[in-house]
């Protein structure tokens, strides 16, 4: 909720009910003219932790406190700038309204805009968190028919039901790669799109390996640590598309408030998503729930 503005300030009042992101779009740069990205070059991605005037508007006793992604959302109180907050309509469920500031929105942007799902397609996914759970949501709307959750944690299973997927594959459960597995599954043709939701290196180029030769699109969703992966260069010789993007493509002011739309009329299960619940002081019990297999999303309450 908006407690105070800044003298600037004119789109919002005190009051609003607003989410962060950690994207903005000023729809006039190059890249927000751009149909391919949603990049904003005026609001990007910051990972410097200050404000666009290279300045921290926050402390805490004395001391300078940064600006994580734009957001700092783990506190009572935050300072950011106008362009990376979307004003929701009040009635919207809050803590489902939560979930989709990242994780789910990003993976159901990966289908609904990056990939641009056709109907009739096949459909694979590594990785079953937020973000794949958001991807399987994705492809369901866009009309895909076969969705193949991948994921080692058997519980993930009827999660991915959940949100409409057709197959699960636990790969613990078999001898052959993840490509192999995927393959069997759609009559040794690979899948129209694979989305890699992981960020573990080797998996980027299982995805890749299991799409169809010549059209296959792999689209990376998954933030993971390592800067570089191994890429088999045959794949991608045979027309295969390894791209990624982030938030799954959507743009801050056009794509979201029409997920924000679909989360305010229950079309997502996002329910689904809530395992866990802890007051903020309790924040680094949340960490160690989401290593438990139950764990999808935990709730902070402020
Ligand atoms: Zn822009």
């Amino acid at each position: 909720m908006v407690e105070s503005l800044g003298d600037k300030v004119t789109d919002l009042k005190e009051g609003d009910i607003v989410i962060p992101t950690f994207l903005g779009e000023c729809q006039e740069c190059e890249n927000c003219l751009s149909r391919k990205t949603n990049l904003c070059l005026k609001y990007p991605v910051s990972a410097s932790g200050l404000m666009p005037d290279d300045t921290s508007r926050m402390t805490v006793k004395g001391k300078k406190l940064y600006h994580t992604f734009s957001c700092s959302t783990w506190s009572e109180y935050m300072v950011v700038d106008t362009n990376y907050v979307v004003k929701l309509d009040p009635s919207i469920s809050l803590p489902h309204a939560s979930f989709i500031s990242c994780g789910f929105s990003t993976g159901f942007g990966g289908a609904w805009k990056e990939a641009q799902v056709e109907k009739g397609s096949t459909v694979a996914i590594l990785g079953l968190g937020a973000v794949g759970l958001g991807a399987i949501e994705g492809a369901r709307i866009q009309g895909a028919t076969k969705i193949i959750g991948i994921d080692t944690n058997e519980r993930k299973r009827i999660k991915g039901k959940a949100f409409g997927m057709t197959d699960f594959i636990n790969p613990n459960e078999y001898d052959k790669s993840i490509s192999e597995l995927v393959k069997e599954l759609t009559g040794g043709l690979g899948v129209d799109y694979c989305f890699e939701c992981t960020g573990v290196p080797p998996l980027v180029n299982e995805a890749l390996q299991a799409t169809k030769m010549g059209k296959g699109e792999t689209i990376v969703i998954g933030a993971g640590s390592d800067p570089t992966i191994q890429i088999n260069l045959l794949p991608l010789l045979f027309g295969g598309n390894l791209r990624g993007s982030v938030f799954g493509g959507l743009k801050a002011k056009t794509d979201f408030p029409i997920v924000v739309e679909k989360c305010k009329n229950k079309e997502f299960q996002l329910d689904e998503l809530l395992t866990h619940e802890v007051l903020l002081e309790d924040i680094d019990k949340a960490f160690e729930l989401l290593k438990q297999p139950d764990c999808v999303k935990v709730l902070i309450k402020l």
